[in-house]
């Protein structure tokens, strides 16, 4: 289905990140991507994790350094030449942001948590849409917790309400190059990210019970949408945000 496709992946920390499933199922279908790693840390798992895989390219990038940003573009270009799809599953606020009430959030935790967990979507868009000369297609992650209040989760819900919004803008901007871009919004899944919402436990628990499918959903699942997304199969779709979360969204009392 990506055969000879080139794909851009953002957010890779360990196996069980949500990129890594979308990753993980592009290349089952012929994808050759690049990965890019946010600080010295994680670049020893990521180099591990993509050299599993065909082909593929690993750079360093933090996209509150735009000087990474365009870096990371410009390897993509030189190795590869071009892009078709980009994949964009990062997102931080500080710890002491995500338990207690939203109204404490200070000015700088609000910044941190919306230049990194939406504006960077905006970003990389940006310097995706030259290198895809043949149309493409952009991925993005969100949560519920953006469209209604879920404990704990507070300015990480309003970073990813700017998410969403941003997905729609840029859909609308990018659509006469034939780039589409599209949200997920994935049901709790325990990875890193995760585990810094205070009782996540308590919430993958009570989603679990909730949802039609009374499970929670799992990182593959969410990975085989995105390689829905970003296959020729969804040329219709785009603006889109897609619920993978096993139901949970459209349940009321
Ligand atoms: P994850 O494995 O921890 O991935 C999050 C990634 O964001 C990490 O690789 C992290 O790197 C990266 N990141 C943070 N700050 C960055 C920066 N300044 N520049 C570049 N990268 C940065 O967790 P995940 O759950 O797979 O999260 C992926 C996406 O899915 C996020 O947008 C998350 O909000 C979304 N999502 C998750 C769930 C869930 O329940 N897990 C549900 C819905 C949506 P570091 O580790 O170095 O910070």
């Amino acid at each position: 289905m990506l055969k000879d496709k080139i794909g851009m992946i953002f957010g890779v920390a360990n196996k069980r990140s949500i990129a890594w499933a979308c990753a993980a199922a592009c290349a089952e279908h012929g994808a050759k991507q690049a990965f890019t790693y946010q600080g010295e840390r994680l670049k020893e798992n990521v180099e591990k994790l993509a050299g599993e895989l065909p082909d593929s390219l690993v750079v360093p990038c933090d996209v509150t350094n735009q000087a990474d940003v365009d870096a990371a573009f410009d390897a993509v270009k030189e190795r590869y030449g071009r892009l078709d799809y980009l994949i964009h599953s990062i997102a931080f606020a500080p710890k002491e942001a995500l338990e207690g009430e939203f109204v404490t959030t200070t000015r700088e935790a609000f910044r941190t948590a919306l230049e990194i967990s939406a504006f960077s979507l905006t970003q990389v868009s940006l310097a995706a849409a030259p290198l895809m000369t043949e149309g493409g297609s952009i991925v993005t992650m969100t949560y519920y917790g953006a469209e209604k209040v879920v404990s704990n989760y507070n300015v990480m819900g309003v970073a990813k309400a700017a998410l969403e919004a941003s997905t729609r803008y840029l859909a609308a901007d990018l659509g006469k190059q034939n780039i589409r871009v599209n949200a997920i919004s994935a049901g709790p899944i325990n990875t890193l990210s995760a585990r810094g919402v205070k009782n996540m436990g308590t919430l993958l628990g009570y989603v679990g019970e909730k949802s039609p499918l009374k499970r929670n959903v799992t990182a593959s699942e969410v990975g085989n949408t995105a390689l829905f997304l970003v296959s020729d199969l969804a040329s219709g779709i785009t603006g889109e945000n897609i619920h993978v979360d096993c139901g949970y969204n459209i349940m009321g009392i």
